[in-house]
């Protein structure tokens, strides 16, 4: 199988581990799409460079360089969304860094069909972002985040938010597009995170959403991914 309509959209896959490589460029040509594997940092920054792929999976632990510091040279000059893939819980902090400028991330180890659901979200939220320039600038939620006042205005209103419901939108705000979980909602906004109580975080998504259309009824920017959390869409 080589390619079908998928044909411009190329997937570059770094990883050295053969097997985990396999495994996803199975499930990535089983959805359609074209690949691209190589094993190591530079090769990666090679083929990107010459193959200009749509997405880059790309593994932190890999042999010469670390997936982070192919990371940071390819922001340099690229803006292609990038999924990392850790098998250390320890990396998650780093890639969920705020300057790092990774889209996405996966614990291994992980199902193939997981991997792809968030490839399409990413793939997804890349076009959307696209028509942005063609849509008038006024039908765009304009937030204005505060970080010494803790408070964030949408289009010059406050919205009267708690503490989470403030930390859970200045995230999404921060990075828009990106999809975080659950889990990654908790660990990132709550002191001490309780991983048993999930649907904290759906109640506070569903007050800031609330609060929003509070202030402008047909404003609703907060977008949900079934079965992968929230993210703060650019458009609506
Ligand atoms: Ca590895």
């Amino acid at each position: 199988m080589t390619h079908t309509t998928k044909q411009s959209q190329m997937i570059l896959v770094v990883e050295d581990e053969p097997a985990i490589a396999d495994s996803i460029i199975y499930a990535l040509k089983t959805e359609g799409f074209e690949t691209r594997w190589v094993t190591t940092g530079n090769d990666a920054l090679k083929c990107v460079a010459t193959d200009y792929p749509t997405l880059i999976i790309l593994d932190v632990g890999l042999p010469d360089v670390s997936g982070f510091d192919v990371c940071r040279e390819l922001r340099r000059q690229y803006n292609t969304p990038i999924i990392f893939l850790t098998a250390r819980k320890d990396d998650i902090d780093q890639v969920l860094g705020l300057e790092l400028g990774a889209d996405d991330y996966i614990v291994k180890p992980f199902s193939p069909r997981v991997l792809t659901a968030r490839i399409r979200a990413r793939l997804r939220n890349a076009e959307n972002a696209l028509p942005k320039q063609e849509t008038s600038g006024d039908t765009d939620p304009i937030f204005s985040v505060n970080k010494e006042a803790q408070s964030i205005t949408l289009s010059g209103t406050r919205l009267d938010l708690s503490r989470y419901e403030y930390r859970i939108l200045q995230l999404l705000i921060s990075h828009p597009g990106r999809i975080y979980s659950r889990s990654q909602l908790m660990d990132l906004v709550w002191e001490e995170p309780d991983r048993s109580y999930d649907r904290t975080v759906d109640t506070h998504i569903k007050t800031i959403r609330q609060k929003i259309t509070a202030i402008d009824e047909n404003c609703d920017p907060i977008k949900t991914h079934r079965g992968m959390g929230y993210s703060l869409s650019l458009i609506h």
